[in-house]
């Protein structure tokens, strides 16, 4: 297929230029000022239309997709964990394996309609663990975007529930989906005892799968982990080996700017959430540090154009200056560079050999758009509104603001019916 007239946009470094692109199977395998149409081969006329590549969102829990409007607790959450203990643990124990597929599916529609075709995502569902992450990568699947999955081990379900969420992580390695990889997931250290931690350093040594782990989102946190083991959060993930194996660690809200460099140089991602952050009142991410990061929305939506612009608006809101725009760019390219580690494929390219994972936007700038002012233009212009297409793998998931591979329209009912089965069974909790 060829794509041609396309104002191609990346990121990493910021590159703004006309170029056709053509495309042969999952792989760009040309881009040059003008392509001719070979026989048999399907030509598209973008006239002009700006190409970003898919967006990637670093962290979140799709599951919440369910949660939407759900009632408020009966007792409002008065700190972080309250809002774990009265919202979220009750909302993931409800989650059967229904619920589970559809807030897959229902989740990726949002992300393929926000240009997001890869999602890094944390899952939890203490009452269906063994198989959750295939019915999870089902749904994700049938829209057709790419996923790094993992299962969230905590002890707060016992040692019979941890278990079941190692081996589940465990015997999730064993997929082999060009669109899917297996990660190990973490709750946080607050939920993990010194064996379960080194469960999971066994786990990740043993099959070669990333952490990903929830790390100083709150204080909590790091007071736990001072009161319990006398140490900072991040020397007892050292201790534990857990640093050596260069996890994700979402939030990072309360690391010090030397803690944050020190994980950086060991060679740890960092997945920065502002909204869920300025949601949850946890604090601010120490930004200026954040070098090996990237944005996740912590199942909040799929929308990382929304989520870039948040984290553009909060570094400004705390004193950030110029500097603000660029960081905010550099932490959307992070998704990409943190996916290339993931999946061994250059993501965010879009060049010969790069995936052809594509967003054609209908954007239609109301001033010149060129390398130089492309972060202007995607943080006070471009949003999700503008998403018309999307492709990922060479297959296009999105044509024309509608989903390909799904009935959106019935699949949205569907998860309407199981969230009311969900909310219910939560009341019961
Ligand atoms: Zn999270």
């Amino acid at each position: 297929m060829l794509l041609k007239g396309a104002t191609v946009a990346t990121l990493d470094p910021p590159l703004v230029e006309t170029a056709d692109l053509r495309v042969d199977g999952d792989r760009i395998v040309e881009r040059r000022t003008s392509l001719s149409a070979g026989p048999g081969e399907e030509a598209l006329d973008l006239a002009g239309a700006v190409v970003l590549p898919g967006l990637v969102n670093a962290h979140t829990h799709l599951y919440s997709a369910l949660a939407r409007g759900m009632p408020a607790p009966r007792v409002p959450p008065r700190n972080f964990v309250e809002v774990l203990e009265r919202v979220w643990w009750r909302l993931d124990r409800a989650l059967d394996a229904e619920s589970v597929y559809l807030s897959g599916l229902v989740g990726a529609i949002e992300a393929a309609l926000s240009g997001t075709t890869l999602l890094i995502d944390h899952h939890a569902s203490p009452s269906f663990i063994r198989g959750s992450l295939d019915e999870l990568r089902r749904g994700i699947e049938e829209v057709g975007l790419r996923s790094a999955l993992c299962y969230e081990v905590t002890d707060r379900n016992g040692t019979e529930g941890r278990d079941l969420g190692l081996e589940e992580n465990e015997a999730f390695q064993s997929v082999r989906s060009p669109l899917t990889r297996g990660m190990i997931g973490g709750h946080a250290s607050f939920t993990l005892s010194p064996e379960s931690l080194e469960r999971l350093r066994d786990l990740g040594e043993r099959t070669g799968a990333a952490l990903h782990i929830h790390a100083a989102e709150d204080t909590i946190d790091l007071l736990d982990c001072r009161a319990r083991y006398g140490v900072d959060l991040v020397r007892r993930l050292d201790a534990h080996g857990l640093l050596a194996a260069r996890p994700l660690l979402a939030h990072c809200v309360h690391l010090t700017e030397a803690e944050v460099a020190e994980v950086h140089v060991r060679g740890c991602w960092i997945a920065h959430n502002p909204r869920s952050n300025m949601n949850n009142n946890v604090g601010h991410a120490p930004t200026a540090a954040l070098k090996r990061a990237a944005l996740g929305t912590d199942g909040m939506d799929g929308d990382m154009l929304a989520e870039t612009r948040a984290a553009f608006l909060k570094m400004r809101d705390t004193g950030r200056g110029e500097d603000a725009l660029p960081a905010a760019l550099e932490l959307l390219a992070g998704g990409h560079r943190l996916a290339a580690a993931l999946f061994g494929l250059p993501f965010g390219k879009l060049d010969a050999g790069a995936p052809a994972d594509l967003v054609v936007l209908a954007y239609v700038p109301p001033t010149p758009l060129h390398t130089g002012n492309l972060g202007g233009h995607l943080l006070f212009g471009v949003d999700r509104s503008h998403v018309s297409s999307v492709m990922v793998g060479g297959r296009w998931v999105v044509r024309d603001r509608r989903v390909t591979g799904v009935d959106s329209a019935a699949s949205f009912a569907r998860a309407r019916a199981a969230a009311q089965e969900v909310w219910r069974r939560m009341d019961r909790l």
